[in-house]
């Protein structure tokens, strides 16, 4: 058995959200309005967890990134960092709000993490607070420069654009990943957000950003797998990076590898799935092993072609970002 769809893809990388509470409430996530942001789904035990990626290892996913709601929030994580580890995993991951990073980074590379993507969506406190609803900035720096002084590379920062909040930034951005020798990566605003606020208007298209970038920096392309989301260039003249995710403006549906599980035990075959199929009945009425693979199995057959945002038709899943895990 191996995990391939009906269109010859195969997947090869898994998402597995861990939780889906988080401590910052971002605007083009969750909402300000607490009856937007419904309590948190059960979520599959950390045993549960394993055992998936364990069966999912086994179908052929060789890069695992955790991600949530905010991972380092749940209480464990380390130690289940460390089980992933033990799983083999060729590239294993983690994308976090980096509040909590800077207090337990040598703990997850001593768990076996390979490598962190963490959030910055503004260098500026007041800009930072107006879109994190938080006043987290000191804390995300220290957490960043944590990555960077621990083993884990690459260290990519990324930060979603919307036009009119933090738009304004790119050049900021590209600076702080020249200064910094990291990874900046600006990704596209999706149609995710739990206040439904999103309009094509509020996205700030890859290329514009680029072409901002160039005309101060000469940027020079770097190889990537076609199943990569972010275009990536190196500065001509120095150190850093920045990659380019445009899943609105150019999307790579086509070369998509990916799968995600959530926090509460759905298999999604696609960011913008409207049906998702639940694994936790499987998982707790005694199935083998086997049983859970070929449920896998069929339904990676049946991921979808791509994700029709710019369908006119289209219609965004039920399940906002923070409860699918990005
Ligand atoms: N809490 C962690 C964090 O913020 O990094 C991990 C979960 S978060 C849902 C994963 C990624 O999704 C983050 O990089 C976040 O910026 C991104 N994200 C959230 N909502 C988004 C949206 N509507 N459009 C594009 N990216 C989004
Ligand atoms: Fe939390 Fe990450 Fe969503 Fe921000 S993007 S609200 S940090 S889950």
């Amino acid at each position: 058995m191996s995990l391939h769809d009906k269109f010859g893809r195969q997947i090869t990388d898994l998402r597995i959200s861990v939780t889906d509470r988080c401590n910052f409430r971002c605007v083009y996530c969750r909402s300000a309005n607490p009856e937007h942001n419904p309590n948190g789904h059960e979520l599959l035990s950390w045993d549960e967890l394993e055992r998936l990626v364990r069966i999912l290892v086994g179908l052929g996913i060789r890069k695992v990134r955790v991600t949530g709601g905010e991972p380092l929030a749940r209480p464990g994580l380390e130690q289940f960092i460390a089980r992933l580890a033990r799983l083999g995993i060729r590239d294993l991951s983690m994308t976090t709000n980096g509040l909590a990073l800077a207090g337990c980074c040598d703990r997850l590379v001593r768990a076996g993490l390979h490598r962190i993507n963490i959030s910055l969506d503004s260098l500026d406190p007041v800009k930072f607070e107006r879109i994190t609803r938080t006043r987290s900035l000191p804390q995300v720096l220290e957490g960043i420069h944590a990555a960077q002084a621990s083993p884990l590379r690459p260290v990519k920062v990324n930060a979603v654009l919307v036009r009119g909040l933090n738009d304004d930034e790119v050049e900021s951005f590209a600076e702080f990943a020249r200064a910094q020798d990291l990874v900046m990566r600006f990704i596209e605003f999706m149609p995710l957000d739990a206040d439904r606020h999103w309009t094509r208007d509020l996205v700030v298209p890859a290329a514009e950003v680029k072409r901002r970038i160039e005309a101060r920096w000469p940027l020079v392309p770097l190889p990537h797998e076609p199943s990569e989301t972010a275009r990536k260039f190196r500065f001509a003249d120095g150190r850093g990076e920045i990659g380019l995710i445009a899943p609105v403006s150019q999307p790579f549906c086509g070369f998509c590898s990916r799968i995600r599980i959530t926090a509460d035990g759905k298999l999604r075959t696609c960011l913008f799935s409207r049906e998702e199929y639940d694994l936790r009945p499987l998982l707790r009425t005694g199935a083998s092993d086997e049983q859970i693979a070929a449920a896998i199995c069929n339904r990676v057959l049946e991921k979808e072609a791509g994700h029709r945002i710019n369908e006119p038709d289209f219609v965004p899943p039920a399940r906002t970002m923070v409860f699918i895990g990005g």
